[in-house]
């Protein structure tokens, strides 16, 4: 028995299948990540297709079976399409990073709302906040690391546990945490974290604004957290988009 679902959906990706028919990944408010079959989509008497794509936000209906792999779509509808977005090769570039990053990181049928929720309010940030693109998808990574398990820990020497950390040379152990100067002589691997990278990815956590905070700095931030996430799942590869425009 298949059930009907009626949720609200990211469109993840779009693949085409067969002469007229589309396989789709769509990250649901309901069920999570789920793969769905949208028969005909690419007929020209529907337009069901052209609303079923990356980035889109939908509002779609499906027939769903949990021992089934693919999904039967019977509609959908746009909530929001991110003209904006979608405009700006910059701000689509860390748009389909998101993207990946759910595509590739979360588990199917699993539903996490506070991941959903984040996701759709880091778009709209993306669509219209005056804040740069990097910075806001810095801010979702950091989201993101803790929400898959990997919290970024900041507050404290995970060794000696001082949490006065003014004026101290820090390090960072991706399996341990943050290190002080002289912890750190005991990970071999750990990594030196400049002050300017530190304050930065202590602003990020605590949503301050980043407006003193130089880009060069955010990039920064943003490939520290890329190799923390590899080293924790050691199937990443890291975020292809982020290429994009390289
Ligand atoms: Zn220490």
């Amino acid at each position: 028995m298949s059930e009907i679902i009626k949720t609200e959906a990211v469109v993840l990706s779009k693949l085409n299948y067969g002469d007229t028919s589309l396989i789709v990944s769509l990250f649901t408010k309901e069920l999570g990540k789920i793969s769905a079959i949208l028969k005909g989509g690419r007929s020209p008497k529907t337009k069901l297709g052209l609303k079923v794509d990356p980035v889109n936000y939908i509002e779609v209906v499906f027939y769903n079976k949990s021992t089934r792999d693919l999904q039967l779509i019977s509609s959908a509808d746009i909530i929001e399409h991110y003209p904006g977005i979608k405009a700006e090769l910059e701000k689509l570039k860390y748009a389909y990073s998101i993207i990946e990053l759910v595509k590739n990181l979360t588990p199917e049928h699993e539903q996490n709302l506070r991941l959903f929720k984040g996701m759709i309010r880091i778009f709209s940030l993306l669509e219209s906040s005056p804040e740069k693109a990097n910075t806001i998808f810095a801010r979702f990574l950091l989201f993101f690391l803790k929400e898959t398990g990997y919290p970024v820990q900041l507050e404290k020497c995970s060794s000696c546990r001082i949490n006065d950390l003014k004026g101290v040379q820090l390090y960072y152990d991706f399996a341990s945490g943050l290190l002080c100067e002289k912890c750190a002589e005991e990970y071999a691997g750990s990594v030196i974290i400049n002050q300017e990278l530190f304050n930065c990815l202590k602003s990020l956590k605590t949503n301050k604004l980043l407006e003193s905070i130089s880009a060069g700095v955010i990039d920064q931030a943003i490939v520290f957290m890329e190799k923390y996430l590899k080293y924790h799942i050691p199937d990443f590869k890291g975020i292809m988009s982020l290429q994009l425009l390289k």
